[in-house]
């Protein structure tokens, strides 16, 4: 009898051994992970609601300091609340309230080297990250694999885009997030090049749940991840391609110990409305220098756009100055072949006829280097410090206020240091960033105070080069919101007003949505400094309403919130500017869609509505809405509305 009850003692340590269980749920009690080890590999799954959102998917790194994916047993468990207010200018909404639990489990491996599990659960977000310490002598490591997975039911589908090859592409630019998404693919689908995918990576599951996946909090400390293509419904953090940045550089991140990965970030929801409001990308991470001065957000008018290489000589610029003059608007994009088109001494005066003229300077440069072929200049300034400095210090002197750079080379952590050293000298002389060709922006509203935006998207350009786009621009503009632009400001180059999108608006490809459809991209579209693709012949093509509201539409909001819709289908969301609510909804279907909407924000008012008769032309009304905040609208195909209170 003894020996038979040592013998159950001696099974039940063995079982608590083989299986260690630790969980941590959202302050609501709604969303729930499961972290365990099963015989030392780390593992978890996610619960929303009862909805298995992730089955037991793997958790684990592989390090030149260390194997920390397996033989683990766990040496403690810290539980914290995290509370935090913060404001934030230039993402979706301006103050935002974070309130999670924390769950930090310190895990042993067989050396006993020790590695640090992160999780932070709000009511719809789960950020975690892993940290590693110096070990002994050991003060920096290379991370050779994450295993991090996310395995998602067998019903769910799935909204992604494919990572393009190393080196491809026009100049062999790509990778640069300018993949086609797909909508609602089954799961286990191959990718398009076999690399798997880029973030954001939305996954419906079945018709229970919704889960973005995405990543934040990268820095010239690590490297850019994505998804790997699915094995039987997991996908895994893959590292960028060996040929990514020329082949220069190592595909896996080294860290300094000790240090923390970047976050691994899932949010998740019954609807859609967790997805398209979240702040998750931003609420982990805190700002990594201060600002040297105040930027300012805003509107800028850009030739390039639809004018094209031409349009890069002085009297087109001037052209375009007094354009985003008339406009009110605070700036103008000068694009590629400034350099060679105009020089720096006719540059200097534009500079200052712009000025003349109230307008500010964006001007744009060349990120290479030798990452690709791109020929546009200016190159070879801000691919290293020394000419970098001296670009800038010249720029400031000029009172150029922001640059767009374009071209880089892939997510390598070389490639993102180049990403920050930009940003870091840039706020030094007092310049705004936006990136073009580029990857997605990380959390770096937050991180970087004079970071603007990141393109990471088939954007505007697309339209000019390719009816294709064209044909489904309203598709695309439906899964933004939802995807691409929730993580991240966006951006786009978007309003093109011309029905023709080319110089004169009488060729080239054939713009397929309304005009108030673009009026409603500019709000529907999240970016501090919107560069509209509005041509000088607008002031007197278009309706004079459609310029009025161009004129005064903002490009901050102090409250993001999604009304209803579906990726790549429509989508409605209200943003408010101060007390101004901005309601828009646009409809990529091929027919009228006919809608019910709640609007509390609008109730009882009188708004300015613009909206699409049924034969597609644009009008503007006053519409007196019910005390209730109910309302029916139909959006023509291709269409928008929008209301204005
Ligand atoms: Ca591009």
């Amino acid at each position: 009898m003894k020996k038979m009850l040592t013998l159950v003692a001696v099974l039940l340590s063995c079982a608590a051994f083989a299986q260690e269980k630790l969980t941590v749920a959202s302050p609501d009690k709604q969303l729930k992970v499961e972290i365990s080890l099963q015989h030392g590999k780390p593992s978890y799954t996610v619960n929303y609601q009862g909805i298995q959102v992730l089955e037991n998917s793997p958790l684990g790194l592989v390090t030149t300091a260390g194997d920390f994916s397996q033989s683990l047993t766990l040496v403690k468990q810290e539980s914290h609340s995290i509370d935090k207010t913060y404001t934030q200018s230039r993402i979706k909404k301006s103050e935002i309230h974070y309130v999670a639990n924390q769950l930090i489990c310190t895990f042993a491996n067989a050396e006993k080297k020790e590695v640090q599990l992160t999780f932070n659960v709000s009511n719809n977000d789960i950020a975690f990250r892993y940290g590693l310490f110096q070990y002994k002598q050991t003060a920096s490591c290379i991370v050779e694999k994450e295993l991090t997975g996310f395995h998602f039911p067998a019903q769910t589908t799935t909204f992604l885009s494919p990572q393009a090859p190393a080196s491809s592409g026009w100049m062999r630019t790509k990778p640069s997030y300018e993949e086609e998404y797909q909508a609602e693919a089954p799961l286990n689908q191959a990718s398009k090049y076999r690399l798997g995918y880029t973030f954001p990576a939305l996954f419906h599951v079945g018709k229970d749940a919704w889960a973005l996946v995405s990543e934040t909090g990268v820095t010239g400390a690590y490297c850019g991840s994505r998804l790997s293509e699915s094995q039987e419904g997991t996908f895994s953090i893959a590292f960028p391609e060996k040929g990514e940045n020329n082949g220069h550089g190592t595909a896996e991140p080294g860290l300094a110990l000790p240090d923390n990965t970047p976050w691994r970030t899932i949010t998740v929801g019954t609807s859609l409305k967790p997805i398209v409001e979240t702040t998750v990308p931003f609420d982990v991470v805190e700002p990594l220098y201060a600002p040297s001065q105040v930027y300012k957000p805003g509107r800028a008018t850009w030739s390039w756009i639809m004018w094209q290489d031409e349009s890069m000589n002085y009297n087109d610029q001037v052209a375009f100055i007094d354009l985003a003059a008339k406009m009110g608007y605070e700036y103008i994009l000068i694009d590629a072949l400034w350099d060679k088109n105009l020089g720096y001494e006719r540059l200097a005066s534009l500079i200052k006829y712009a000025q003349s003229k109230k307008v500010d300077v964006f001007l744009w440069y060349n990120s290479n280097g030798f990452w690709n072929d791109a020929p546009q200049g200016a190159k070879q300034c801000m691919n290293n410090p020394i000419a970098r400095k001296k670009e800038m210090k010249w720029l400031k002197e000029q009172g150029v206020k922001g640059l767009k750079v374009d071209f880089f080379g892939g997510d390598k952590q070389e490639t993102i240091q180049l990403y920050e050293a930009i940003l870091s000298d840039a706020n030094d002389y007092g310049l705004m960033i936006i990136f073009h060709g580029c990857t997605l922006p990380r959390g770096w509203e937050r991180l970087y105070p004079n970071y603007v935006s990141s393109e990471a998207v088939l954007a505007s350009e697309n339209l000019i080069f390719n009816q294709h786009f064209d044909d489904n621009e309203a598709f695309n503009a439906c899964l933004h919101p939802f995807i691409r632009n929730t993580v991240g400001s966006m951006d786009f180059g978007g309003t093109l007003l011309n029905k023709r999108l080319n110089r004169n608006n009488n060729g080239g490809n054939v713009r397929k949505t309304t005009d108030i459809f673009q009026l409603a991209t500019a709000v529907l579209f999240q970016t501090t400094v919107q560069n509209f693709a509005i041509t000088p012949n607008n002031l007197t093509d278009v309706p004079s309403f459609e310029i009025d509201f161009m004129k005064q539409v903002p490009t901050t909001w102090d409250e993001t919130v999604f009304v209803e819709g579906y990726p790549g289908k429509y989508c409605v969301l209200a943003r408010r500017h101060g007390t101004q609510w901005y309601l828009v909804g646009v409809n990529a279907g091929k027919t009228p869609l006919q809608i019910k909407l709640n609007l509390p924000m609008f109730a009882g008012k009188t708004v300015n509505e613009y909206i699409d008769d049924d034969k597609k032309n644009p009008l503007m009304r006053s519409v007196q809405v019910k005390n209730t905040g109910e309302t029916t609208v139909t959006i023509q195909p291709e269409g928008g509305f929008m209301w204005v209170k």
